[in-house]
């Protein structure tokens, strides 16, 4: 018998986890520059808490979910997202408190879970880098996301990257754009994707995110959500690009983007990119916004909060096409090869007090002959290598040879396992 992963996953192997832990540590060390922590909350939640939030007409309420009841009859699903999960969290544990500041600033990493045609950077399990800064509501707030998230990509090394923007304004809004949208799309009922047909009373927005080709040139001349904003959304919306432009960010606005999640409100925005890696075409690596209500719905407080998610495996074919030597390669430090019974039993020995002082070692294990592990040593990327056989016990003293040198280091047993970090420097 023979075993496969389940389809829209994939295996990770070692070789690849380096790339990925390079990637959440620049992350973890870009976040905490801006003040953020890291949080995390389990991988699956009541169905309630995403349709709460997502949406009831989102394609990934809808369409996307892993929902199950669970043999004590509860219904789960594994989290297609990361905010709905955090703001769960934090009301749940009152992290509104006057304790904890404003904005409460959180990062997550790991796994989300989608049911989708698995192709090109979309899978069924895949994985998302996002932050939050809840309870607040500024521009400026809104503005250090984007910026974070922009300084990301130029860790990565990434450059070819675009921002685009737009606005969706309060529940006022959304309620006069509402029927704006509908009057306008009413007439080409027929020609709409049923997806749309079935959205259009219920959450025209939604018809603004349609996949579908015919439905997206029937939005082209859709209403703009922008002359609908009142005079709030529309300062608060200036005041944002005033700041962009203020930090030198550059960006542009598209006004029927309205992302794949209902819980947006005001700022919403994704980076994108039309590298070869996505075959030219724009394609966004990086999503968020702003999410006035959400807190509330989720049985919390009144208050602000708004965040981003970003799609790892996106990225890595975005790096592995702009930024190829992006890894975490580092070698061992030693290499201890040995060239009898006596030297392979000082060998171990010596490794363990090696490695106890900090060093990356490794040996043979598998008693092949001398410039076979030589070679290994040279394959695991050594700096050094140690030959040690029945000469080497009997009088204490060993040669360590550099790699790609002549260079070599005449010390003795003792001393490397007293001093090695010294030495080897
Ligand atoms: P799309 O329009 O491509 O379906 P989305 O709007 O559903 O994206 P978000 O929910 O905003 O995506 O998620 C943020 C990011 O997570 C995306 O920009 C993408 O990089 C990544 N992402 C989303 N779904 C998947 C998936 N199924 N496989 C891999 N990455 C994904
Ligand atoms: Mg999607």
């Amino acid at each position: 018998m023979s075993f496969q992963k389940p389809k829209g996953t994939v295996d990770i192997l070692p070789s690849e986890v380096k790339t990925w832990q390079k990637i959440e540590g620049t992350a973890r060390r870009v976040f905490s520059q801006y003040g953020y922590q890291g949080i995390r909350t389990p991988m699956f939640e009541s169905y309630d808490v995403f349709v709460r939030s997502v949406g009831d007409t989102s394609d990934i309420v809808t369409k996307e979910m892993y929902d199950f009841e669970d043999k004590g009859g509860r219904r789960i699903t594994l989290r297609p997202e990361g905010t709905a999960g955090v703001v769960r969290a934090y009301n749940e544990n009152k992290l509104y408190g006057p304790e904890f500041p404003k904005p409460y600033k959180v990062y997550y990493m790991g796994p989300m879970f989608r049911y989708e045609r698995p192709q090109s950077g979309r899978q069924r399990e895949f994985h998302q880098i996002g932050v939050e800064a809840l309870n607040s509501e500024s521009p400026q707030v809104d503005v250090e996301v984007i910026d974070m998230a922009l300084n990301l990509f130029k860790n990565y090394g990434v450059s070819n990257v675009k921002l685009v923007i737009n606005s969706l304004g309060n529940d006022a809004t959304r309620d006069s754009y509402r029927q704006a949208l509908i009057d306008y799309l009413k007439p080409f009922y027929e020609k709409l994707s049923p997806d749309s047909q079935e959205r259009l009373y219920k959450n025209p927005l939604r018809v603004l995110d349609s996949k579908d080709e015919t439905d997206q040139k029937i939005v082209e001349k859709a209403p703009s959500i922008l002359d609908y904003l009142d005079d709030y959304s529309s300062k608060y919306f200036e005041d944002v690009k005033r700041l962009l432009d203020e930090l030198g960010i550059k960006y542009e606005v598209d006004s029927s983007m309205v992302r794949g999640l209902d819980y947006y409100t005001h700022t919403i925005f994704e980076i994108m990119s039309d590298s070869k890696a996505f075959g030219g075409k724009y394609t966004t690596v990086c999503a968020g916004g702003r999410y006035n209500g959400l807190m509330k719905e989720l049985g919390g407080p009144e208050g602000g909060g708004i965040g981003f998610g970003l799609g790892v495996e996106r990225l890595i074919l975005l790096m592995q096409q702009e930024n190829p030597d992006f890894s975490d390669e580092t070698g061992l430090d030693v290499f201890i090869t040995s060239a009898d019974d006596k030297g392979n039993d000082l060998a171990f020995k010596l490794m363990h007090d090696l490695r106890m002082q900090g060093l990356k070692v490794d040996k043979d294990y598998e008693g092949v002959k001398l410039s076979t592990q030589i070679k290994e040593a040279n394959r695991q990327n050594a700096k050094y290598y140690i030959v040690l056989g029945s000469n080497e016990v009997q009088s204490g003293k060993v040669t360590v040879n550099k790699f790609d040198s002549d260079e070599e280091i005449n010390t003795s047993i003792d001393e490397l396992k007293s001093n090695a970090v010294q030495l080897l420097k």
